[in-house]
């Protein structure tokens, strides 16, 4: 007696062969196409052990996180472009200016007044440039941490005409930050301009120590100079006072072009 159930296993063997006969075809095309990705796999797969290591994580613990391991080449940190220039700004300190006169002569014209009026010359002349210029007075509150692209102080040696009976100029640059650059600017625009002679001998502490150059952000180039002397430049700075001006200027807009 046949089983009830032998035609049954036996019709659904034959319906599953004559399946496979008709798509033969397909499964041959679908075993190509996963034995291809295999193959693609295996290829592209690294060589070194990163699978390995995963594994080795995963299994030292229960956790499902397996950490990823990606080899990164170490790249130096260049900068592209070097840092922007923030927009120019000048300081001016008119020596002396609301704090004392400064030195005097017999007739009562003061350094203070001397210096002022070069200083506003050169103020107005950075400023029909374009250049943002501040005047600070000589103990001023703005010198607290100040930031310039160059800063000056304006001033001018004694009216004693016994002693004095010298010319020239001088320049002390910051020993806070290299003012080399701005000090040379300076030196040659105003030679140039005022045929002054350098005074490198009389250059005092109150020149090299200057008390701006210690208030002052750090990276602020600075100097001071002393214009001439009153006695014997008087005609020079203070009646012409144009010229040191231009002087100071030129020496100002030499160093901010080298930028
Ligand atoms: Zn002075």
């Amino acid at each position: 007696m046949q089983s009830p159930y032998g035609n049954v296993w036996s019709s659904s063997a034959t319906a599953w062969l004559r399946f496979l006969s008709r798509h033969v075809a397909l499964l041959l095309f679908l075993l190509l196409a996963f034995g291809g990705m295999i193959t693609v796999y295996w290829f592209f797969s690294p060589a070194n052990d990163s699978l390995v290591n995963a594994a080795v994580a995963a299994s030292g613990n229960d956790s499902l996180i397996a950490p990823i391991y990606k080899s990164v080449p170490d790249r130096p940190v260049l900068q592209r472009l070097p840092q922007s220039q923030g927009p120019m700004r000048v300081g001016l300190v008119s020596g002396h200016l609301d704090n004392d006169s400064g030195a005097v002569c017999a007739d009562g014209l003061t350094e203070a007044d001397v210096n002022l009026r070069i200083t506003q010359l050169v103020a107005e002349k950075l400023r029909g440039r374009g250049i943002r210029t501040d005047i600070l007075a000589e103990f001023d509150p703005q010198l607290a941490g100040y930031s310039a692209t160059a800063f000056v102080s304006i001033h001018a040696d004694s009216c004693d005409a016994f002693i004095d009976l010298t010319t020239g100029f001088k320049i002390a640059g910051s020993t806070y930050t290299d003012s080399s650059n701005l000090s040379i600017c300076i030196e040659q625009a105003y030679q140039a301009e005022t045929q002054l002679p350098y005074h490198a001998n009389t250059i005092t502490r109150d020149m090299t120590d200057y008390h701006a150059f210690r208030e002052i952000a750090p990276g602020t180039p600075a100097i001071i100079i002393e214009t001439g002397f009153m006695y014997q430049d008087r005609e020079l700075i203070y009646d012409n006072a144009e010229v040191p001006a231009n002087g100071i200027t030129n020496g100002i807009l030499c160093y901010l072009n080298g930028l």
